[in-house]
Order: C-alpha cells, then structure tokens, then sequence
C-alpha cells in the first residue's frame, strides 16, 4: 500500500529528529499535505499508527493541514486557485501545468513533551528526493512518494 510506505518514511524521519532533540517520545506530528501530493489523507490516517508500533511515535497523534491546490496563470500574470480538480485558471481560463503549491508532503512540526510545542529544525520534507521533479509538465500531480 502507498500510504503505508509514506507513514513509514514520515514515522523514521521524524524519529531521527525526535532523537536528535533528545526527546523520549513524540506527541503530535504536524504534516503538510497537498491537494496534488497523490496521498490519500484518510489511508494515511489509517496507516500511520501502524507504521508508529514500536517508535517513538506509538502514541503520537498525526495532524494534518490539507494544502489547496495553487497554480501560476502566465496571461494574468499571478497564482490562482482552480476549481477542484480542474488545472485552468479560474479567471481567464488558461490551463497550467506549473503548480506553485499544493504537492505538499512535509513535516511542519513536531511535538514532544516537556519543550516547545514545535521543533522547528525538524522542518524536513517527507520526500526531500523528489523536490527534483519539480518539473512543469508533471500536471497530473501524481508522484512516486515513498516507493
Ligand atoms: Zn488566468
């Protein structure tokens, strides 16, 4: 399953940081999560507390912030939000395949006891490898995260 091998990477990353920081174990991971990331939020909710067993995160909540779809409309000359599931600017109607936000799968915070709500060095993508794709033309959205 997709999502299952995703929370495995996201529970060993933020592991090696809740580690790092010295922390016993993990309360809350905040994760940032793109309308076009192609992770399903309720697989992944599911899928997490397995992938936490045995971790520092068992008994780790997951939250998630759900990420709208942006796109970069070259006529107007600004970024747009489309209608959901569409690609075309919403004002002049122009298809993009250059999305400025909303591929999101990152970690934006996590919370351990006895510290700052937030670490915020553990600001580490989930998918730090593939930023590289980052290509225009990739307007499916669909990613290999985690494979
Ligand atoms: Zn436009």
């Amino acid at each position: 399953m997709h999502e299952l091998s995703i929370a495995l990477n996201l529970v060993e990353i933020v592991e090696e940081a809740a580690r790092r920081a010295g922390a016993e174990c993990v309360v809350a991971v905040h994760l940032r999560l793109g309308a076009m990331s192609g992770v399903v939020r309720e697989a992944l909710e599911f899928c997490f507390p397995l992938a936490a067993q045995d971790t520092l995160l068992a008994d780790a909540r997951l939250e998630i912030e759900m990420v709208p779809l942006v796109l970069a409309c070259e006529p107007c000359g600004r970024e747009v939000r489309p209608a959901k599931g569409s690609f075309r600017c919403p004002f002049c109607g122009t298809p993009s395949a250059q999305i400025c936000q909303g591929r999101e799968l990152e970690v934006s915070g996590i919370e351990v006891p006895d510290s700052e709500p937030t670490v915020e060095e553990a600001e580490t993508s989930a998918c730090s490898g593939s930023e590289m794709d980052d290509r225009p033309g990739t307007a499916d959205g669909k990613r290999d995260v985690g494979r």
